[in-house]
């Protein structure tokens, strides 16, 4: 259809996520899709049969803007058991539209035009159209390549007078690095005496490896107090595409989150909140996640040993990032697109998390998939490379 309406584009350099455009292109060509970041498994069927159930049982009316009080009392008791602070479900737990609505609600409600939010590059890609559509300034600090580990030092030479808010990931997407307590007290350092507030993005909470803990921002009284914690039920629970995701904050946070989120999506899809509740009251269903991923990393990376990717470090996340320089020297976009249509397998280049599309020749794989899935992907790289 035809508009004659001239348009003033709000964003007009924003191409489409890279997650739409690599997945597209891997259904196009028939390649195995390790690139967006889901599982290719089921989850278990209690949960699926919890949803009918409740939906059968006529729960399918609105539910309370902040979330049902099931689920949000799940919530607090699983945050509590495993970080130490209980945050009252009335005033200090909110169900959210999956992750990516939780952040930009956030975002919405504390960044003002000018205001600057401090990000770490290479930053996950929704946070920093979420700050410029409300005005705000991204400001980016580093997490270096190859460990992506975070220089405190560097970020306190970011802080400013404007400075509104942080955000934080750990196990950080698309590295697989993990931030530890220690750090964690380096930020405290940082940003005591300032009214900058956090937000915490720990979607990737139960995926952590080799034994290692997750330092959550909520484990830690003094950040505690200034962080919007975020996670998604989608990673835990492989429901992806459920888009159900909650928020911690203290009750003076969340009150100012909610102004925002009752009128951004009102509340959140009511059996499936229902059935998560449920769902949740076994501890071991998120708590086994880390050992049950650990076996896939392990997997997908004897299988890459056979081929020449240089496997970086994976600490967390169901994400692998391999240089490819003794593959081809072709710069990370152009060569994820021929992985994709030549090799017939499908990944992320990381040079799109960067604001100048710094490349340092490293793609990402999801091993989030079946061992069939990854044996297929790691036979055509064989053969091929
Ligand atoms: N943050 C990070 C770091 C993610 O990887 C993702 C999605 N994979 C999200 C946020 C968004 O989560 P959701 O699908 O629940 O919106
Ligand atoms: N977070 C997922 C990833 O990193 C994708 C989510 C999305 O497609 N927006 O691949």
């Amino acid at each position: 259809m035809q508009t004659n309406l001239r348009i003033d584009s709000r964003f007009p350099q924003m191409g489409t996520t890279i997650f739409t455009v690599m997945s597209r292109l891997a259904a196009e060509c028939g390649a195995v899709n390790l690139s967006q970041g889901f599982p290719d498994f089921q989850a278990e069927p209690a949960l699926f049969d919890a949803m009918h159930r409740h939906m059968l049982a006529g729960r399918n009316q609105y539910a309370p803007m902040a979330g049902l009080p099931e689920l949000r009392q799940a919530i607090a008791d699983k945050v509590a058991a495993l970080y130490g602070p209980r945050y009252d479900i009335e005033t200090e737990v909110t169900v959210t539209a999956g992750a990516t609505q939780a952040i930009f609600t956030a975002i919405a409600a504390f960044v003002r035009p000018g205001d600057e939010v401090i990000v770490f590059e290479p930053v996950y890609d929704s946070y920093v159209p979420a700050i410029e559509t409300v005005g705000g300034k991204a400001v980016y600090a580093q997490l270096k390549f190859p460990d992506y580990q975070p220089d405190w030092e560097q970020v306190a030479g970011l802080i400013s007078p404007r400075t509104r808010m942080i955000i934080v990931n750990s196990p950080h997407n698309p590295t697989g690095s993990v931030n530890a307590t220690v750090s964690l007290k380096k930020l405290a350092n940082l940003l005591r005496g300032t009214d900058i507030v956090i937000l915490s993005d720990e979607v990737y909470e139960h995926i952590l490896f080799d034994g290692e803990q997750h330092a959550s921002l909520c484990g830690d009284p003094e950040l505690a107090e200034r962080s919007i914690v975020v996670s998604s039920f989608g990673k835990t629970y492989h429901i992806t595409g459920w888009k159900i995701g909650y928020v911690v904050a203290p009750a003076a946070l969340m009150a100012e989150f909610r102004k925002v989120h009752q009128f951004n999506v009102f509340c959140v899809h009511a059996p499936a909140q229902l059935a998560i509740a449920e769902y949740m009251q076994d501890a071991r269903r998120h708590l086994g996640l880390a050992v049950f991923y650990q076996q896939k990393r392990d997997f997908f990376r004897d299988l890459l040993a056979a081929t020449p990717f240089e496997l970086l470090p994976c600490r967390g996340t169901y994400f692998q990032l391999a240089r490819y320089d003794r593959i081809s020297d072709r710069p990370d976009r152009e060569f994820a697109e021929w992985l994709t249509r030549e090799v017939g397998v499908a990944v992320i280049p990381i040079s799109v998390f960067y604001a100048d599309g710094r490349d340092d020749r490293v793609v990402r794989f999801c091993f989030a998939k079946q061992e069939a899935t990854l044996r297929a992907a790691a036979e055509r790289l064989c053969r091929a490379l």
